[in-house]
């Protein structure tokens, strides 16, 4: 069984569906973790982000495991160092690449083949599962939006102002939503969760709503 969830950045995507998946005891799959490490790699390597067969590349080559929920690269844990504003500012040239995608969504593909599975992104009720069982699109106000991603970077000690954070949001908003391939869209099947005015707690609740009722319906 896979639960598809899509949406925006700042939608608690990340944070609803890890939740979501303790609760109903199945795996978890962060999407976005496949794509932030590989614009780690290329950071880290100094390689030109707009050298796209050496991005391809990287992409075949990306040593990239989930253990216990953590993200391992090349063996060692980056699940700190690929949630940080360093990323966010250089991934979207990265994802924009249909065959960087096409090796990603295998990737993906291949590690939630493995049972029943929660897994968050862009394209996920679209490309990577159009057929899952459960569909949904997490959305939210723009502001609320930036203010918790603000709060996140904060949280973690890094050095941010609540307006830069608000425009690499929208900056990526649009870049997602515009790309030619794997662009951020609402599937027609899917479940829309306006989260603006919802706690996490809140949120997770109307998905197990929805999971639960559809379940019973089957
Ligand atoms: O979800 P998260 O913010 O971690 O994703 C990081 C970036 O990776 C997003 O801004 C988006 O551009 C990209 N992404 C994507 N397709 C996915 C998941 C993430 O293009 N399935």
């Amino acid at each position: 069984m896979i639960i598809a969830i899509d949406g925006p950045a700042g939608t608690g995507k990340t944070t609803v569906s890890k939740i979501l998946a303790n609760r109903l005891s199945v795996s978890y799959l962060d999407t976005g973790a496949t794509y932030r490490s590989l614009t780690l790699k290329a950071l880290d390597k100094g390689v030109d982000l707009s050298n796209k067969d050496v991005l391809i590349d990287l992409a075949k080559t990306l040593n990239f495991e989930i253990k216990e929920d953590n993200f391992y690269l090349d063996g060692i844990d980056v699940g700190f160092k690929i949630r940080t504003p360093r990323i966010d500012r250089n991934i979207s040239i990265i994802v924009s690449y249909p065959e960087v995608r096409k090796i990603m969504v295998e990737l993906q593909r291949k590690l939630a083949k493995t049972g029943d599975f929660v897994v968050e992104g862009r394209d996920i009720t679209t490309v990577v599962f159009p057929q899952a069982e459960f569909k949904f699109y997490l959305d939210g106000d723009t502001a609320v939006r930036a203010q918790r991603r603000y709060n996140e970077w904060i949280d973690k000690g890094l050095d941010v102002t609540l307006d830069d954070v608000k425009k690499d949001l929208v900056r990526r908003d649009n870049a997602d939503k515009n790309r030619a391939v794997g662009a951020l869209k609402i599937s027609k099947d899917a479940k829309i969760i306006d989260t603006t005015n919802l706690t996490v707690e809140e949120t997770v609740i109307e998905l197990i709503k929805n999971v639960t009722k559809d379940e019973k319906r089957r």
